[in-house]
């Protein structure tokens, strides 16, 4: 694809982009983004961001929230426009080993989900997450499902976060992303599941280049109607 990509042809679309912990996501999205002048849009630093919130404001005691204290009518605007700041607090351990029980909070889920709507209404975003052609999108144009073997994604996280300066084990690192998916997977509201019209992306053994190569035809057919 090249750079006249935004030709009077072309539509804009809402892409979806689901699937497990710490799978490379975000870097394709951010990157699919880029490539066609989209919005990208990463949902997990919402969940992130409002657990960062509870831990450091005595919400979250134990890896347990307190789910009413955490009710982000009160305080999810604000987080979200600090965002910026909290970027490296909420990739570090202690935020993704509570982030699962938060984002399993009922109120928390339909709030951001409510941010994420609006920020797609006007088309032209790459959102990832867990529920995005579920729930936050079921009529997004294209939905892809990411995966990639959990020994793969373990190693990618421990190097991201080693390269930071974190002081981390690989072992902590794929018990944490084990534990993500478990309970992503199987809580009651908005579950980790593969819509039925999604394309599954495995790349365990591709680098970005190949994976960016390979959705190629597949923005033509969806964007160009080719
Ligand atoms: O994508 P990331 O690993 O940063 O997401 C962190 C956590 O946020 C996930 O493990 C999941 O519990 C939660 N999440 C979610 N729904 C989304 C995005 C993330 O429940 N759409």
């Amino acid at each position: 694809m090249n750079s006249s990509r935004n030709s009077a042809q072309d539509k804009k679309i809402v892409i979806a982009i689901d699937g497990f912990s710490s799978g490379g996501k975000s870097t394709f999205a951010r990157m699919l983004a880029a490539r066609l002048g989209y919005i990208f849009i990463d949902t997990g630093a919402m969940y992130r961001a409002v657990t960062l919130y509870g831990i450091e404001h005595g919400a979250i005691r134990n890896g347990v929230p307190d789910r009413e204290r955490l009710n982000p009518r009160r305080q999810a605007s604000d987080i979200y426009v600090n965002g910026e700041c909290v970027e490296e607090k909420i990739r570090g351990i202690e935020v993704s080993a509570a982030v699962s029980s938060v984002s399993s909070i009922p109120e928390v889920r339909r709030k951001l989900v409510a941010l994420q709507q609006r920020m797609g209404k006007d088309k032209g975003v790459v959102m990832d997450g867990r529920d995005i052609g579920t729930v936050v999108f079921p009529d997004a144009e294209l939905k892809l499902f990411m995966t990639a073997d959990p020994k793969v994604r373990a190693v990618r996280r421990y190097e991201e976060l080693r390269a930071r300066g974190d002081d981390v084990s690989l072992e902590e690192i794929e018990r944490n992303i084990r534990a993500r998916d478990r309970a992503d997977q199987e809580r009651e509201v908005s579950p980790l599941r593969m819509a039925p019209d999604a394309v599954v992306l495995n790349n365990s053994d591709m680098t970005l280049a190949q994976q960016m190569e390979w959705i190629e035809p597949i923005l033509e057919e969806k964007i160009r109607g080719i």
